[in-house]
Order: structure tokens, then sequence, then C-alpha cells
């Protein structure tokens, strides 16, 4: 039965996705009056689940990243589970068989073991690894989380270590795919971000999917005592001298509270905030607009059937790296191709799978005619399997059933502007916004992916609403 809208709080949540049920576990644990809303009537924001034709489906599972053994202590992923007291194995993970950054005539693979891309890296690069070498020491060093700093981007980073820009791209290539705002480069403090849950931690994923992870974290919540109304949007945060202190939902029902802190994004919170702070964050000034196509296509044999074993493929057609978004609907220069069925441990949800992620032009899709969205959605499974040929088999013989989510699937069931999955380029490390008592957290405070959302999540709630309390 669907929880009734109480008329006050003391911290009240937006979104009830990675981020804000993981902020929302920390407060209830605490003993903190805490609710969240969401517009939506399913859990998960970004990552979420649904079915089609009696098929299930996880929005955007591709990996968990940050992978760790049991028993590893002070690493992200361990770090969570500990402050969210979810047990290790409750995960089922398994870990990735192998993956690659591929360019037509270069490629490295890399897996959960360091030394593998290394090697490669020696061994097409040799002139390049000590470089490379003085590079992951640096990086090694760095804290997991980033901090505030004066921003810089990578490549300009790079430039000090590596000399040859076609490894420079190839090393860019997963991490720009798995989490950049900005095209062609990335924030210094992204990237190293990145860099250790991609390449130093690596891949797994959770038996079942993102529904474990997700029924994990709704069922925490709720035994911790937390609240929790889906199908109730925001449709304006209250104000009053500077402060946030309330939220108005959209069918006019208001809830007071001493705090807020929102997963919606920069632009999408600030839009709630009257017409100053909406003009000032216009998604045409502020937003990034980084976004993506996704076919998934459900397959009548296993891939490693047709001689296919990787688990993910970052793939570029060209000679220089395509990474920004393209003056078509879609581009299939560069993508990713994802098994999701390629872990260990691991049996496909319905029949075995196969994801492949183009970029999209953000506005195209937004406003098309029915049948020319159906249309673009099928030229964009035919030419993009067309396109990674020389990286993967054919699968359109074997395909079954095909679905394929656009930008406008993303900014319908999430809110975010052009449907831009990693949100504005512009992140605020402290969560702070132009209102007291409104703060950020997930995508747009500056840490990416699930494991990021999460760990947002609980550096917001630490910081902003628990204090002290939380240090323990
Ligand atoms: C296609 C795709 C593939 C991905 N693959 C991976 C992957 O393999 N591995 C990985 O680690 N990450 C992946 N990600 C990224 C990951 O999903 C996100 O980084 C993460 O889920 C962000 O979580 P969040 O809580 O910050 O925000 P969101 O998930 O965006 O949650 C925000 C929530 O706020 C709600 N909301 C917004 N506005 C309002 C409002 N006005 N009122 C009420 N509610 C509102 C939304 O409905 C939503 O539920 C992928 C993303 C996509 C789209």
């Amino acid at each position: 039965m669907a929880q009734p809208v109480p008329s006050s709080c003391e911290t009240l949540i937006i979104g009830a996705g990675m981020s804000g049920l993981a902020a929302g576990i920390r407060m209830a644990m605490y003993g903190h009056d805490v609710l969240i809303v969401d517009r939506h009537s399913l859990w998960g924001g970004l990552n979420s689940f649904y079915k089609k034709a009696g098929r299930p489906f996880d929005v955007g599972l591709h990996a968990l990243t940050n992978y760790v053994d049991k028993g590893v202590r002070g690493r992200p992923l361990s770090r969570i589970l500990r402050q969210l007291r979810i047990p290790y194995e409750a995960l089922q993970l398994g870990q990735q068989w192998g993956s690659e950054s591929a360019f037509p005539d270069v490629k490295l693979e890399f897996s959960n073991d360091f030394e593998l891309l290394r090697s490669q890296v020696a061994a097409e690069f040799p002139n390049e690894i000590d470089g490379f070498d003085r590079l992951s020491r640096l990086l090694a060093e760095y804290p997991d989380l980033p901090t505030a700093g004066i921003p810089v981007m990578a490549r300009t980073r790079l430039a000090e270590y590596l000399s040859d820009p076609r490894l420079v791209d190839l090393l860019l290539l997963p991490i720009l795919y798995y989490g950049s705002p900005t095209p062609h480069d990335i924030e210094w403090q992204s990237f190293v971000v990145l860099w250790k849950s991609l390449y130093e931690e690596g891949f797994a994923r959770p038996r079942g999917g993102v529904r474990t992870i997700l029924a994990l974290l709704r069922d925490r919540y709720r035994e911790s005592g937390g609240g929790l109304c889906m199908n109730s949007g925001v449709a304006e945060i209250l104000r009053s001298d500077g402060r946030a202190i309330g939220v108005r939902l959209d069918d006019g029902q208001e809830i007071r509270c001493q705090r807020i802190l929102s997963s919606a994004g920069l632009v999408e919170t600030m839009a709630l905030c009257g017409p100053e702070l909406a003009a000032e964050y216009a998604p045409a000034k502020r937003a990034g607009r980084m976004t993506f196509v996704e076919c998934i296509s459900l397959l009548d044999r296993p891939l490693e059937e047709l001689g296919h074993r990787k688990t993910i493929t970052f793939f570029n057609t060209s000679e220089r790296l395509a990474y920004e978004p393209p003056e078509s609907p879609f581009s299939t220069t560069s993508g990713v191709i994802c098994c999701p069925d390629h872990y260990e441990g691991q049996e496909p949800q319905h029949e075995p799978a196969l994801r492949l992620t183009l970029r999209a032009h953000p506005e195209a899709w937004m406003n098309m005619p029915e049948a020319e969205y159906a249309a673009q959605k099928e030229k964009a499974w035919e030419a993009g399997h067309a396109a990674i040929l020389p990286f993967a088999p054919d699968i359109r013989p074997y395909t079954q059933f095909v679905d394929t989510f656009t930008p406008r699937t993303i900014a319908r069931f999430t809110g975010h502007a052009y449907g831009a999955v990693y949100g504005s380029p512009q992140k605020s490390p402290e969560g702070r916004t132009a209102l007291e008592h409104l703060f950020l957290c997930g995508t747009d405070q500056g840490f990416l992916g699930i494991v990021g959302a999460m760990l947002s999540g609980i550096a917001m709630a630490n910081q902003h609403a628990l204090g002290a309390a939380a240090s323990s």
C-alpha cells in the first residue's frame, strides 16, 4: 500500500536512485526523520529495471565498478557496504571475464588484475611504459574521492607522462564512456576516480543484475525506518530568506523540512527554485549534453558460441577517439559493447543479451514524431551492429527481441535535461547550492556510476545531516 505523504520531516531527499537511497539509509540508521520522494513509480533512477514482453531488463547496468575481494577493507565498495551495513555476500558478485579498449589496429585488454593492462601497454607501446608506470604510481597515491581544487583537464595532465596520443586515446576511451559529461576530455579529479574504479579495481556484476542491489537498498532503508513516497514529484522547492524550507509536490501538497538533499541534478534542482535561479542555471547554459542510445538485443544462443568472450568492449572506428554529441541522431564511430552474461557464475536473466551503447544527439530525439522515432531506433540497431563487426560477431541473424532506449527515455524517466547521463560539467564537491539548506548528491556532486552515486549519498548524509553522529 502506498505510504501517505507526511506534512513534515527532518530531511527530505529528492530521488530514489542509488544516491538518494544510500543517503536515506544512512540517515534512517541514525534515527533521523527522513523522507525520500520520487516522481516515478519504480526506484533506481538511471539504474532501474522494467519488463517488456514478459522479459526482464535492467535499464543501465553494464558493470558494477570498484570490484574488491571479500575481506579487503578501506576500498570504496567495502566502505559503502560497511556504512550501509550490507553484507558482502548479499551482492552475489561475479567478476568480469575480461574487457578491452579497441581501435581498428590496436587494442588494450584489461581485467580486474591491473598487471594485464600494464603488460598490454608494455607490449603495444614499449617506449611509453616508463611514463605509464610513473602515472600509475601517481594515481595509486591519490585519495579515492574527488577533492575540491582548481579544475584541470585530464589530457593536459596525461601529456606530462605519455607522449603517444594513441595510448592516451586508448586509456581515455573507457573512462570517457563511463563518466565524462565533457566532449573529448574529462576533468582530472573525475579521471582519477574512474581510473581507480575501472583499471585498478575493475568490473563485477551482481547475480540477478540491478534488481539485487536495489532490493538490498530498498529493504535496508525500510527496515531502518525511512519513509518512501513514489509517484511524488517535486514541482517546487519552497524558499524563505535564501533558504530551502520545504517542497510543493506535483499534486499541490506541501512538505516542510529542515534540509533537502537533491539527486535530481544541478540544473534540474535549480529549475525548481523559482524563475531567477532557474534562468541562471538554464540547461542551455549549464547542462551536460553527453547522452546515449542503447540497443539491448536478446539472442537465441550465447555469444560464446559465436566466438566472443569479452565482457565489455569499448570501441572506436576512426584513427582518433570520437567522444562528442553527434550531428545526427546517433553515431556509430565509437561506443560500448557489453555482454552482461560474461561474468563469473552468472546466468542470462532471460535469453543471452548484448547491449550496444552509441552516442546520441541531445535534442534530436526529444520531439520526433512517433513513426520517425521508431524508425530511428531501428536504424541505430541496424547501423550500430554493422559498425561493430571489426570488434564483435554479427548477432543480427540470432536476435530474438530488441529494446532500445534513447535520450528521450532517459529524460522521461529520470528528469535529466537532454537525457544527459553524466550530468553537468559543473560539479559541486561539497554538495552546496545557491540556497542554504539545499544540497546536491549523486552525479552532480562529482561522483559517478552506481558505486560513486552511493558514496556520494553517504558522504552528503554524513556531512550535511548527521555531522558528528556519523563519524563512527
Ligand atoms: C544507459 C546507462 C548505463 C549505465 N551503466 C552504468 C554501469 O554499468 N555502471 C555504473 O556504475 N553506472 C552506470 N550508469 C550510471 C549510473 O546509473 C548513475 O551514475 C547513477 O545511477 C546515478 O544515480 P543518482 O542517484 O545520482 O541519480 P539518478 O539515478 O538520476 O536518480 C535521480 C532520481 O531523482 C528523481 N527525480 C528527478 N527529478 C525529480 C523531481 N522533481 N521530483 C521527484 N523525483 C525526481 C528521478 O526520478 C530519479 O529516480 C549508467 C547510466 C545509464 C543511463
